[in-house]
């Protein structure tokens, strides 16, 4: 069974996370979505992410769409945190022979940062088996989103539509159907995906609280109502999913909501904020739920309110083996 992305076994989580433990030095804010610490009365908020050919790489993703995704999942999280991109540094790991695609990923990764306006701070090259980018993002912030200031009351809202990457996956990976036209829009999101950063300033006015969809809204979800101490209740018919989602699932008999939920690499902004700070808002965003007491996140229909599991993209691997 491939394992993809960020998901791993739970021995693998295990290891990590009794590691992490041993190291007890952390900065002022550490485990959200970015690490920060105060300068001269502003945030420094920094953070890092690996791209990986073997585990991030589908068949039709190039070089150069390597390379920008590699800055875009960095940037993603300075966006979470209610942060604006200024510098990038990364080193990178390719094959020695692979002059060509080397230079596709050096432009991609060049694109990105004129396209965020960020400047490089750092860089390392290297040989490597196969193609690696660890890349680190540094911005700044007046005040921090943090996935522990979920209040009870709030409103949940996310930004653009869910659902696009996981059903591309599941194409690419698992053979489902999709006719071309499908095809464009849904690979257009895990191929070319772009962070949000045209939300951090009228995002950091009314909200506290964000979080980026990188391993899947409800994964996401979870980590607030673990961090905030609270309930999140998810309005089912209310998250954004596409046309072309609805049609693939509708084609593959899968559930739109189920699909939505569990797709990582979005890189939407998932945020609380209260009900009355939403007028003017000049983003698009859309309300898919609620804060309220009690603990876990909860779907809700008409006729039901149920606890959600995590699928995450295991459940899919395991349900269709490659
Ligand atoms: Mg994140």
């Amino acid at each position: 069974m491939r394992e993809w992305g960020v998901h791993m076994t739970e021995t693998e989580e295990d290891i990590i996370r009794t590691g992490m433990e041993e190291i007890k030095r952390t900065s002022e804010v550490f485990g959200d979505d970015a690490g920060a610490f105060r300068l001269e009365g502003r945030w420094v908020v920094i953070t890092n992410d690996m791209f990986v050919q073997s585990t991030d790489m589908i068949p039709e993703m190039n070089f150069q769409d390597a390379g920008f995704k590699a800055v875009t999942a960095n940037v993603s999280d300075l966006v979470a945190m209610g942060s604006k991109p200024a510098y990038f540094g990364f080193s990178i790991g390719l094959p020695e022979s692979d002059a060509d695609r080397a230079r596709l990923c050096f432009r991609g990764i060049s694109e990105a940062m004129d396209f965020y306006g960020m400047k490089l701070i750092s860089a390392d090259t290297n040989s490597a088996n196969e193609l690696i980018i660890d890349g680190i993002a540094v911005g700044m912030a007046e005040k921090l989103l943090l996935r522990k200031n979920a209040k009870v009351g709030e409103v949940v809202c996310v930004t653009g539509d869910l659902g696009r990457s996981l059903s591309a996956l599941l194409i690419s990976l698992k053979g489902l159907e999709a006719d071309e036209k499908m095809k464009k829009k849904l690979f257009e999101k895990i191929l070319k995906p772009r962070a949000r950063i045209e939300v951090v300033d009228g995002l950091s006015k009314i909200s506290n609280c964000a979080i980026d969809v990188s391993d899947g809204l409800a994964k996401e979800l979870r980590a607030i109502s673990k961090a905030s101490g609270c309930r999140i209740v998810v309005d089912v018919e209310n998250i954004p999913v596409s046309e072309e989602v609805r049609e693939f699932c509708e084609l593959n008999s899968l559930d739109p909501a189920e699909i939505a939920m569990n797709s990582g690499e979005e890189y939407e902004i998932v945020f609380t904020t209260s009900k009355d700070a939403l007028d003017g808002v000049e983003f698009d965003f859309t309300v898919i739920g609620e804060v309220t007491k009690g603990e876990g996140v909860w779907m809700r229909t008409d006729s039901e309110l149920k606890r959600i599991r995590d699928l995450s993209w295991r459940h899919f691997s395991d349900k269709w083996v490659i």
